[in-house]
């Protein structure tokens, strides 16, 4: 099974994706997960990552598709989350045999909300929200604000994604692979909206 999930920055795909990797058996591969991992090392690469992730910028495209590629190289099931991002990088993919591609759609309104309490565990690179998915109490301390859930660099993040992500539904809705979900609604709600979607593949 090999799938692509998108959507506006937080509009769940992160905590999506966890659930659907662990059930249906799959890799999950993030790349913002993976830039940010390389972002923490005090390497030149790590700051050139640095720079683009905190301006709400993409990073250039080689280095997305590289580090795409390379993760899911002989791999038959996996979950693209946060990849692709634009029109070439999913045609970089286009011969990978993807599928279904899933949007996680939310009105903008609603994920500035959940952007703004956001926190994220640096020891696992899971994320949580204090009103919308409460973390457990022994971890608070250690939780932070990601750097890019600025209301300055959301609002980039935005921009971003208006214009070169938003194209790429359209690219797979007329491959004919596309599912919109409701992204609006309880974690548990939206994410059984998921699975039946998904279940149909088996
Ligand atoms: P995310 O965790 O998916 O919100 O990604 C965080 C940041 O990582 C983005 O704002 C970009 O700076 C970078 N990033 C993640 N995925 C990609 C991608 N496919 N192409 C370029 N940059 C990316």
């Amino acid at each position: 099974m090999k799938l692509i999930i998108l959507g506006p920055p937080g509009s769940g795909k992160g905590t999506i994706s966890e659930r659907l990797v662990k059930d249906f058996n799959l890799l999950h591969v993030s790349i913002g997960d993976l830039l940010r991992k390389e972002a923490k090392k005090n390497t030149a690469l790590g700051k050139e990552i640095s720079g683009y992730i905190n301006k709400g910028n993409l990073v250039p495209h080689h280095m997305a598709v590289k580090i795409a590629k390379k993760a899911i190289k002989n791999k038959k099931n996996f979950l693209f989350d946060g990849f692709p991002r634009s029109i070439d990088q999913a045609k970089e993919i286009e011969n990978e045999g993807i599928d279904l591609a899933l949007y996680v759609s939310v009105p903008e309104k609603e994920v500035i909300k959940r952007l703004s309490g956001r926190l994220l565990d640096p020891v696992t690179g899971k994320t949580y929200h204090l009103k919308y998915l409460p973390p457990p109490k022994n971890i608070l301390k250690r939780l932070v604000h990601r750097k890019d859930d600025t209301p300055k660099v959301i609002k980039e993040r935005f921009k971003v994604y208006h214009q070169e992500t938003e194209p790429v539904i359209k690219y797979y809705q007329k491959k004919g692979i596309l599912q919109t979900i409701n992204g609006v609604g309880k974690t548990e709600e939206v994410y059984n909206r998921v699975k039946m979607i998904v279940k149909k593949l088996k």
